[in-house]
């Protein structure tokens, strides 16, 4: 069920941004060289907006960096201070979470670890009850979109308005091209279940390897994300985490250049009343196929009867095989995608089997 939460739009808290929201900073803070000569190198490029740096660092397997701690709070309040560029961290506890009020950091993320675990969720939302901070909120690893909105309600509950979705992947079950699997499905459900609710793309943790980031990043706006949170590092190669994923500042702002960013409206008048000539004739193609689909529903059910009457069963399994074959041929020949043809066809065959065997079993 659709939710309206009052929940801000990006520009309530970001008055001056006419861009999406691109925040940058490394995925770790390491020393306080490495965070101002990032922050600097990043602030002279005026699409970004927010800079970012981890300090408490969930890290999957102990024994890798877990980050500077508290330390590195004051490196970017000294950055906030140098670039004027508000700042943030991720958080995930109720200790980390006052240290970073009480440091003034402008916002503060849930990562994806901690998304996961509605215990977490609570204890931070009851630290930052009542606060006019920034909330993002990281998809949970795991593809389920009730838990990613449970979070956001967790912390809209406390009385937080600046909330932000940040969609970062998922943990693949198997090998994959990208770290983590994006499911794009499960951000379209998200903005189904919460429309007033900006979501951002992390294209970092998705990636895992600066060479798919632009891809991922204009898929993001492609879909209509209103951001994106990119790690960049003075020197990728040395950082002391994600380094296969990160960017220089020169080489983020290289990939912003050939991003073609997207708007959900063209305010054309030209462009609306095409769209709309074109959403008519979808509009009635789509009534044609749920007429046809009802005409096979009706043969499906003779089919039915007439294998009652005569002892046969509603499954066949020869003629299944042929028709799945046939239909995918058709389907090639007339450019349609061999998995979409797939995948319609075992929806129309369970459900023709599932009516089939309710007809023999109303005798
Ligand atoms: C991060 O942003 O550095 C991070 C640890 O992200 P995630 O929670 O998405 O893994
Ligand atoms: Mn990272």
């Amino acid at each position: 069920m659709t939710l309206k939460l009052d929940i801000n739009p990006i520009k309530a808290w970001m008055p001056n941004i006419d861009n999406p929201l691109l925040i940058s900073g490394p995925c770790s803070l390491e020393t306080e060289e490495q965070t101002m000569e990032t922050a600097r190198l990043l602030a002279k490029d005026k699409r970004v907006f927010v800079f970012r740096g981890g300090v408490w660092k969930p890290r999957t397997r102990p024994g890798s960096f877990e980050g500077v701690g508290s330390i590195g709070l004051k490196w970017l309040q000294q950055v906030k201070e140098e670039t004027g560029l508000p700042v943030g961290t991720e958080v995930a506890n109720a200790q980390h979470t006052e240290e970073a009020l009480k440091a003034g950091l402008d916002v503060l993320w849930i990562g994806a670890r901690s998304t996961a675990s509605p215990f977490v969720v609570q204890e931070i939302a009851d630290v930052v009850k009542g606060t006019d901070t920034v909330v993002m909120i990281k998809n949970p690893v795991n593809p389920d979109v009730q838990l990613w909105m449970g979070a956001v309600e967790r912390i809209h509950q406390a009385g937080v308005k600046n909330i932000v979705g940040i969609h970062r992947g998922f943990t693949p079950f198997r090998e994959t091209k990208y770290r983590n699997y994006p499911n794009w499905k499960t951000f379209i459900e998200l903005k189904r279940l919460l429309p007033n609710l900006p979501v951002i793309c992390d294209p970092s943790h998705i990636a895992g390897t600066r060479e798919y980031l632009f891809e991922i990043s204009q898929k993001a706006f492609d879909m209509g994300m209103e951001g994106l949170m990119i790690e960049s590092h003075r020197d990728p190669s040395c950082a002391l985490s994600d380094a296969g994923q990160q960017l220089t500042p020169a080489d983020l702002g290289k990939m912003l250049d050939k991003l073609v960013i997207r708007y959900e409206n063209a305010s054309n008048p030209e462009f609306d009343n095409q769209l709309d000539v074109l959403r008519n004739r979808i509009d009635a193609i789509d009534a044609e196929l749920l007429e046809t689909l009802a005409s096979r529903v009706q043969i499906v059910k003779q089919i039915g009867e007439y294998k009652r009457d005569n002892n046969v069963t509603a499954l066949q399994i020869n003629r299944w095989t042929q028709l799945m074959e046939n239909r995918v041929k058709l389907g090639q020949s007339m450019d349609i995608n061999e998995t979409f043809v797939k995948i319609l066809f075992q929806l129309i065959h369970e459900d023709s089997v599932r009516m089939q065997t309710e007809i023999m079993d109303q005798e």
